[in-house]
């Protein structure tokens, strides 16, 4: 491999857990277990690649300022922070899910400004003013599926996999607002200064990928 330094930037938690499989396929291994460890950034079998280990929410941040190379996360989270700093070359389809509307089963339709909580605010505005949909809209960072049971809200926008959380609080999936699964994304410079390594990498991500 190609001697550039480079930072990778991974989501943890459940994306984690299928990402370091396909980057192993692809020939990057951290040098100890990132699961039982405390530590953010981890060397790997390559000196020159470092992999950081953080929130899904804070790796566009860093790829877009430059502080990491390439990062993995989530489509919902990039549709999210709405920024055109960065490429995204590769669908890891790893973590897929669906970003959807959801109300209470057999809900009536709203008179007035219909109130929904969702903390994916921006994905929410731009969904509903496309719509020509006037909203009101409240912030949550979690317990989304309580708002509409205890008054606070009439829909909410929420990640959809089985759909059985929303089921359990008696809420039914309604709009299909995008597709989610995990995406790599490319810092603009590096794509350009560290063109040979990224895309050596890439290339081995998409072969593993194709082969899952
Ligand atoms: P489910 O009950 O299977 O529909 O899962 C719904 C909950 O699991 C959501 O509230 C999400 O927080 C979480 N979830 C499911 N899949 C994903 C994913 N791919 N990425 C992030 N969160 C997810």
């Amino acid at each position: 491999m190609n001697t550039s330094n480079l930072v990778i930037a991974l989501t943890k938690g459940r994306i984690l857990e299928e990402t370091l499989p396909l980057f192993e396929q692809a020939d990057i291994v951290p040098t100890e277990d990132i699961a039982t460890s405390r530590k953010l950034i981890f060397d790997t079998n390559h000196t020159n690649i470092k992999l950081l280990v953080m929130r899904g929410s804070d790796v566009p941040t860093y790829v877009e300022f430059g502080s990491a190379d390439m990062g993995v996360a989530g489509k919902d989270l990039l549709l999210e922070y709405g920024s055109e700093g960065f490429y995204e070359p590769l669908d890891l389809k790893i973590a897929a899910c669906r970003l959807m509307t959801a109300e209470p089963v057999n809900a009536s339709p709203v008179a007035d400004r219909l109130r929904v909580a969702t903390k994916f605010t921006n994905i929410a505005k731009k969904y509903f003013a496309e719509r020509g949909i006037q909203i009101e809209l409240i912030k949550l960072n979690g317990a989304l599926e309580l708002a509409p049971s205890l008054g606070l809200a009439d829909s909410i926008v929420d990640i959809v996999d089985t759909g059985n959380t929303l089921k359990a609080n008696g809420l039914e999936p309604r709009e299909l607002i995008a597709n989610i699964s995990s995406r790599v994304i490319v810092n603009k410079a590096s794509m350009k200064i560290k063109n040979a390594v990224i895309r050596e990498i890439l290339c081995k991500l998409r072969t593993a990928v194709d082969s899952a």
